[in-house]
């Protein structure tokens, strides 16, 4: 089977043949329909964030079909379309028993630790792999347990948005296009994006954004305090630290921030008087649980939950490096790519 092999930061990735994967007792192979790739992915590529070994096939997004499973694996079949879980759960540590089951303190992460699904087929464990509904198109199904189910736990599990708040979404691309498409099914009574791309500002209103701010031509906080007055709820998809600083303040005395995007700057806060005067909240939120990823399974099969303007470009396996260009450059318009290793 053909894989997507990254070696080093900077190389594009190498389409190499590897042995087909023969599942142990407890696993099951997938053959993949769709991956999609993401800024962490565009991160280990650049090397500002470290994979566990190298040689390893990235891509913690795949859906597709189950090839076969183990001896021991029971109630799922062969042909059987499923989703993987970009993040592995023991069920046995604190967290898993808590059922924080997205922080798994022996979590392997697909793509990071072991070999990811930008290849024709995937090894996992059995418990790793979830049922797609018959409605949910597999491309979709892909993204939602991290495109969809990231923004989700931010907004609703970790930043406890309630029906009537005001949210601010820093950064347009695969998360913050998603996070306003939950922001308006949770009930946000206003959403604002923030963004430096015009075309990602035209797609988040588009989305359901009821103002856009372009962080280029001006101070994102202040325009969102002029049009709130302060928002209850701010969610940074970048992880940059300027904007994470955005985002605190651009909220009322007593909201919440949330950051979910991924990145090696120190953050600089307010100083105490304002942040404690003003009660603020800074909340971290990774990934999410598997039944969160379920939750939003249903909301697309039920057609609650549009997916269907989410997937802007979809790429064969071996133009993986051109997807990552895409994702790195400013001036590229893409909510999620998806690569389809199985065409
Ligand atoms: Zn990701
Ligand atoms: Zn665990």
């Amino acid at each position: 089977m053909k894989a997507a092999r990254f070696h080093a930061p900077g190389e594009p990735l190498k389409i190499e043949e590897l042995p087909d994967p023969q599942p142990g007792r407890s696993q099951v192979v997938v053959n993949v329909e769709a991956c999609g790739i993401c800024g962490s992915d565009v991160h280990f590529w650049e090397g500002h964030a470290p994979v566990a070994r190298t040689p390893i096939t990235l891509g913690h997004e795949p859906a597709g079909t189950i090839e076969e499973v183990g001896e021991d694996v029971d109630g799922i079949e062969p042909g059987q379309r499923v989703v993987v879980r970009a993040g592995s759960s023991c069920r046995r540590c604190a967290a898993c028993r808590a059922g924080q089951d997205g922080l798994c303190e022996r979590s392997q992460v697909l793509g990071m630790h072991i070999d990811g699904g930008l290849a024709e087929q995937l090894l996992v464990n059995a418990s790793e792999v979830l049922p797609v509904p018959d409605a949910v198109p597999l491309d979709q199904a892909a993204i939602i347990g991290d495109a969809v189910a990231t923004p989700y736990h931010a907004l609703v599990e970790r930043g406890g948005l309630c029906p009537g708040e005001t949210v601010a979404v820093f950064g347009c691309g695969g998360l913050g296009y998603h996070a306003i498409r939950i922001a308006r099914l949770a009930g946000a009574a206003t959403i604002i994006a923030v963004d430096v791309r015009t075309a990602a500002l035209e797609r988040a209103a588009s989305a359901g954004a009821d103002a856009t701010v372009n962080a280029s031509e001006e101070r994102a906080s202040r325009c969102i305090r002029e049009l709130t007055g302060g928002v209850d709820l701010a969610i940074e998809c970048i992880g940059r630290a300027e904007s994470i600083g955005e985002a605190v303040k651009s909220l009322r005395r007593g909201g919440r921030a949330v950051v979910v995007g991924m990145g090696p700057e120190a953050i600089a806060l307010p100083p105490p008087n304002v942040f404690t005067w003003s009660e603020y909240s800074l909340i971290g939120s990774f990934g999410s649980s598997a039944a969160t990823a379920e939750l939003l399974l249903a909301m697309a099969a039920s057609g609650r939950l549009d997916l269907s303007q989410s997937i802007t470009e979809r790429l064969p396996l071996e133009d993986v490096n051109r997807g990552l260009e895409l994702l790195r450059s400013p001036e590229s318009d893409v909510v999620r790519i998806v690569v389809e290793p199985a065409n």
